[in-house]
């Protein structure tokens, strides 16, 4: 038995081979070692088709390392960035470009929003200086699914770059460079490729990483020159994580086995309707609509019962087997489950019969949520797109902790 399930979006539930994969020693400048991380990277720009056109780059860290590594790099320092935010890791973006000091605009969402294309087609038409539009595709603080093809259309159309944070989206959710053009697309050995934590990639356009060159304030997160020492050495440019490369080759031949990209995503839309439908018929309200959520997180509305506390409801739901998320969202109490991982729909079937038995034995017999949508959505409600508010949010930095 292999401890707790884990539906939390990262890390998550392993299989045992890809466990088993870590149980060697691999020496960083051995040709075995290198050839391992060739054939990782080989098959992580397949998985978009952007094998003609664009190189991997992989870094070592979580995700976030490699988010910011990308705007770092690819983002020249004079350029503009514009983000469509609905969510915890599109603030994390904005976040990001303020610490490396490029200039970023906003465009405000509700968290129940997906991001509108329309709306960044206006910010883009009104502001010729914005030169990248930073998207996150599964916005996982919520489970929010964005448009993306639409946005990378209005994107290429007006002549400007698009990076994408597709974290919790690539490998399950569909990707082809021939559809959907970036410079930069960034994602993690974690999430739905069902490896271990520990290093994040970037597929970036090979004609875009060549310019950039000089671009990165940090020589650690330097992908161009991560890039150039990689192709020259065939080695990473300092120590890498051996065994995390290990597990994600084990995980990369699993996913080919199970069928790839459409297997994924339609083992993980099992999951999801199982779950979703589960918690429905428990009484708990999912966060989103149905047309809007994504085969990958579900937030759930907290009960309204005073004898609901989250603290004690994980612990009770840990000590049956299962780790859930706490909510993301500032406005409403919510918490959130996992459809990602080496789990199939049986596991989510248990972990509603966990999460039902464990609300009843707190006593917690109003499963209804606090804030019908009407009130979430009025406190929620967005400003009115104008180019004036985009002009305020232009440099807009979030106030250190
Ligand atoms: C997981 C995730 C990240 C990276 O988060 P880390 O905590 O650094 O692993 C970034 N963006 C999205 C959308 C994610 O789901």
């Amino acid at each position: 038995m292999n401890g707790h399930v884990l539906l939390t979006p990262g890390p998550l539930t392993t299989s045992a081979a890809t466990r088993a994969a870590m149980l060697h020693d691999w020496g960083s400048w051995d040709s075995a070692f290198n050839a391992l991380t060739k054939s990782v990277c080989r098959d992580l720009v397949a998985i978009v088709g952007g094998e003609h056109s664009h190189v991997c780059v992989p870094l070592q860290g979580s995700g976030t390392f490699s988010v910011e590594a990308a705007l770092g790099t690819l983002v020249p320092r004079p350029g503009r960035v514009l983000v469509a935010n609905n969510g915890a890791y599109c603030q994390r973006i904005v976040r990001a470009l303020g610490y490396l000091g490029r200039s970023v605009v906003v465009l405000e969402h509700r968290e129940d929003e997906a991001a509108d294309p329309a709306r960044v087609d206006a910010a883009l038409a009104a502001d010729p200086a914005i030169s990248h539009v930073a998207q996150v595709h599964c916005e996982t603080g919520t489970g929010i699914l964005n448009p993306l093809s639409e946005i990378a259309a209005v994107v290429a159309a007006r002549g400007r770059r698009l990076i994408i944070d597709a974290m919790s989206s690539y490998g399950a959710i569909p990707i082809d460079v021939h559809d959907i053009p970036f410079d930069a697309l960034v994602a993690a050995s974690g999430k739905c490729l069902e490896g271990v934590p520990g290093m994040g990639f970037v597929i970036a356009r090979r004609g875009a990483l060549e310019l950039a060159e000089g671009n990165s304030h940090s020589l650690a997160m330097d992908l161009h020159d991560q890039w150039l020492y990689m192709r020259r050495t065939g080695q990473w440019r300092f120590t890498p994580p051996t065994h995390v490369v290990a597990a994600l080759r084990q995980a990369l031949d699993q996913y080919w086995q199970e069928g790839g990209q459409p297997a994924r995503l339609a083992r993980y839309r099992e999951n999801c309707r199982v779950l979703v439908s589960g918690m429905r018929a428990l009484g708990l309200r999912p966060f989103l609509a149905d047309a809007v959520q994504a085969p990958i997180i579900v937030t759930l509305h907290a009960p309204a019962d005073t004898a609901y506390d989250f603290g004690d409801f994980y612990r009770r739901v840990r000590d049956k087997g299962f780790i859930i998320y706490p909510g993301k969202l500032t406005a409403v109490d919510t918490f959130r489950v996992g459809c990602i991982g080496a789990i199939d729909s049986e596991v989510l079937r248990r972990a509603v019969a966990a999460v039902g038995e464990a609300l009843s034995d707190m006593g917690v017999t109003h499963l209804a949520a606090r804030a019908p949508d009407g009130e979430k959505a009025e406190r929620q409600a967005p400003a009115a797109f104008t180019p004036d508010r985009v002009a305020a949010t232009n440099d807009w930095h979030e106030p250190r902790a």
